[in-house]
């Protein structure tokens, strides 16, 4: 327990509903994934991820049942039912197979969140093409790092972020068609490009989707590391049954649910449990095609009668700011769960949420590769504030030694570890076999972070075990910021750190050294800044570049992110054996 902020105590009996997940313990023991499996629609054995969360519902008694509720920008709302999902993503189906897309072939998307990139989504998996999408703010580079890697056939856009597509697009060979969903904007599609409308609209509503197996590839999304540049990790249809089970007793999706989850399809999280983990249970997700601001946040939930909402804590610490006296001005009672992912979420957050919406927020922990939740605080359980939860059934995460021992000794700080398999791991990184089986030892899939277990099985999050950047819970691999940094001619060589931030957690920080002739001007620095921002995208470029004299690296050469870091902080520097400098 962190001091000052004792356990809250759940009272089952006094929940607005009574929960999936009664008894954390009792499910560990009776948990099996073969009876997740059995829960789904599979016959002969097979398997898709758009059958599980559209089709078997809408050839059901969800037929008209809404499974979109989209609040656009503009505030007007339209409302698809899992019949409309079906038949709009059956028809995206065949215009994609009027393209002559097949199976296996990556189709990426390039979208805010408007209706047709869920279309898009599922139309995509019903073919068994694999589903990859991109985050909006990502700039050109980004964009063609993961095309390229993916060797991408498509890509779906709009015609407000066409342009940066068209600057990378003749460095793209693999991409034989760019869809622009147009009618929505009110644009007009140049010749060389396809108009979604008009191979979508003419499109038969009959479909027979893909006869895919537990393991035929379904989605691909790329995440940082430390070395090489963003790697594409990818999922089988298998997944379904990772993220319908984790929607069911992590989120404790119940047919009635008005679920709202405020990440974008960019990332994980907004296809894991913007997508998958509803439509899979079956409920009603609100989508909001607008980004961050509290007053419209709190009026969502009040609007909709969100009841099950899963947010993040960037999102949650800006809320905190905004004050106490804004949610008040709301009627929040909807609400029955509040959970949160992406980055530590500090314990004060926790108790705030407890005030504000009458109930603790509810932190879980997973990642891009494990691809469903791994450990969670559950309503029915005690939560410990600044702790992940404990793990999900059927899931066994723990920590571990050097020599990957399990660590018995309450708080004792090891490597967060997985037990391989589950069924929404990733199968591989894309053309990085080797990168993959690097995650893999001793038995235990290596999530990259470190944890503490107590003795209660709860655990811990105490940091990331590399360099990557984790930004308003969004991964940054500071190699993709300084490649292009020293792609300006008036850098010499870059090092890329985060920086700690009360809101983001992080921001991503730069320190350049600079090539002969050019010095530390504010119109240079300038165009630094507007150099990352159009080749990045606010996304990944840096919010700070300082310019140094030389940049701390090892004997071989490599930057000394660490130590950057370290000196930026004012901390002690570490051990510096390895360092090669004046
Ligand atoms: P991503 O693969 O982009 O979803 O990022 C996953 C990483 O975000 C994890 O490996 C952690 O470093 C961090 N993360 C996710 N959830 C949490 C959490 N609840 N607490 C602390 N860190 C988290």
């Amino acid at each position: 327990m962190i001091e000052g902020y004792p356990e809250i105590a759940r009272d089952v009996a006094s929940l607005k509903r009574a929960p999936n997940l009664g008894d954390w313990a009792a499910l560990r023991e009776s948990f099996s994934w073969d009876d997740m499996w059995a829960e789904l629609d599979t016959p002969g054995g097979l398997i898709n991820m758009a059958h599980e969360c559209i089709d078997r519902h809408a050839n059901g008694a969800n037929a008209d049942k809404p499974a979109i509720i989209w609040q656009a920008a503009d505030d007007h709302v339209e409302t698809y039912t899992y019949g409309d999902f079906k038949r709009q993503s059956n028809k995206v189906a065949n215009a994609l197979k009027g393209l002559g897309i097949e199976k296996g072939e990556r189709v990426f998307i390039l979208s805010d969140r408007i209706p047709e990139l869920y279309f898009s989504c599922f139309g995509i998996l019903k073919i068994g093409a694999i589903m990859a999408p991109l985050f909006s703010a990502f700039g050109p580079e980004p964009i063609k790092e993961r095309v390229a890697r993916a060797e991408g056939s498509v890509i779906i856009t709009t015609p407000k972020l066409l342009p940066k597509v068209n600057a990378i697009r003749s460095q793209l060979p693999s991409v034989r068609h760019v869809i622009v969903i147009a009618h929505r904007e009110g644009a007009t599609v140049a010749p060389e490009d396809i108009d979604y409308a008009s191979i979508v609209d003419p499109a038969s509503e009959e479909f027979e989707v893909e006869r895919t197996g537990a393991e035929d590839w379904s989605v691909m999304h790329f995440t940082s590391g430390t070395t090489g540049l963003p790697k594409g990790a990818a999922h089988v249809h298998n997944a379904i049954v990772g993220h319908y089970a984790t929607g069911k007793y992590a989120l404790d999706l119940q047919p009635d649910d008005i679920y709202w989850c405020t990440a974008d399809p960019g990332w994980v999280t907004g296809t894991s449990y913007g997508m998958f983990a509803p439509f899979s249970n079956g409920v009603t997700a609100l989508i909001d095609e607008a980004g961050f601001a509290a007053r419209r946040w709190y009026r969502l939930i009040q609007d909709h009668r969100v009841t099950v909402w899963y947010t993040a804590p960037t999102a949650i610490r800006l809320l905190m700011r905004s004050g106490e006296s804004l949610p008040a001005q709301f009627d929040l009672s909807s609400l029955r769960f509040v959970g949160s992912v992406g980055e530590p979420l500090n314990p004060e957050a926790v108790v705030w949420g407890n005030r504000v919406f009458e109930q603790p927020i509810l932190d879980n922990w997973w990642q891009t590769e494990t691809g469903s939740i791994m450990c969670a605080n559950y309503p029915s359980q005690p939560v410990r504030p600044g702790s992940m939860g404990r793990p999900f059934p059927g899931v066994h995460v723990t920590v571990v030694d050097d020599e990957g021992n399990e660590l018995t000794e309450p708080a004792a700080e090891g490597a967060l570890v997985v037990q391989p398999p589950w069924p929404s791991m990733f199968r591989t990184y894309w053309n990085d076999q080797e990168r993959y089986d690097s995650r893999f030892k001793n038995g235990w899939y290596y999530t990259g972070d470190r944890a503490k277990r107590d003795e209660d099985g709860y655990i811990w999050f105490v940091g990331r075990d590399d360099d990557v950047i984790n930004t308003a819970g969004h991964l940054v691999s500071p190699f993709e910021v300084e490649s292009v940094l020293i792609e300006h001619p008036a850098v010499a060589e870059a090092g890329v750190i985060g920086k700690p931030d009360e809101v983001a957690m992080e921001v991503v920080k730069a320190f350049v050294t600079l090539n002969e002739g050019h010095s530390e001007t504010p119109e240079l620095m300038r165009e630094l800044n507007r150099h990352c921002r159009d080749r990045l995208g606010p996304a990944v470029a840096p919010r700070e570049i300082a310019v140094i004299d030389i940049l701390p690296k090892t004997r071989s050469g490599k930057i000394m992110r660490r130590l950057l870091k370290a000196r930026e902080l004012g901390l002690p520097e570490g051990d510096t054996s390895t360092l090669e400098e004046d």
